[in-house]
């Protein structure tokens, strides 16, 4: 086992950070190295990757996400003080379906998207997501399309 070190280069409190690191990876201690919030983690370098998500959160501000499991507090400069949680998607730890959204008519996710309402968030300085409104759903590729849910299997 060895201490590897990750930054979570989050630009804003509440968005979510892929890491892929290896499998059975443990979270030993959460920080910040010249103003970059950073994880250490202890792994096996010899175990395959996996991808693992993570989000830091000001106090006060910002909902605790959904699957949050704590790992830490880091105390940064001006007294403000972010913690850092790892996201466990819910249907992962229940063992439920995961769904893909896809496109109705062409099939493809990653062309598909929502229109939200952002709201300037003045301690935060950033635009925070307030509402992810349900129509109209938007396929970059098609015109006039609807989002449908898809199990991953
Ligand atoms: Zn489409």
């Amino acid at each position: 086992m060895k201490v590897w070190k990750y930054t979570l280069s989050v630009e804003h409190a509440g968005q979510r950070v892929a890491l892929r690191m290896p499998k059975g990876a443990k979270v030993v201690h959460v920080g910040v190295v010249n103003d970059a919030w950073s994880i250490w983690v202890e792994v096996d370098p010899d175990a395959p990757l996996v991808e693992r998500t993570f989000t830091v959160i000001p106090t006060g501000f910002v909902d605790v996400p959904e699957g949050g499991v704590y790992l830490g507090t880091i105390i940064a400069h001006g007294g403000f003080v972010w913690h850092v949680y790892e996201i466990v998607p819910q249907a992962v730890a229940s063992g439920e379906t995961r769904v893909r959204m896809v496109c109705k008519s062409c099939g493809n996710s990653h062309t598909v998207s929502k229109d939200a309402t952002v709201r300037w968030n003045e301690f935060l300085q950033k635009w925070v997501i307030d509402t992810i409104h349900d129509q109209p759903d938007c396929c970059d590729i098609c015109t006039d399309t609807e989002i449908e849910e898809r199990p991953i299997t």
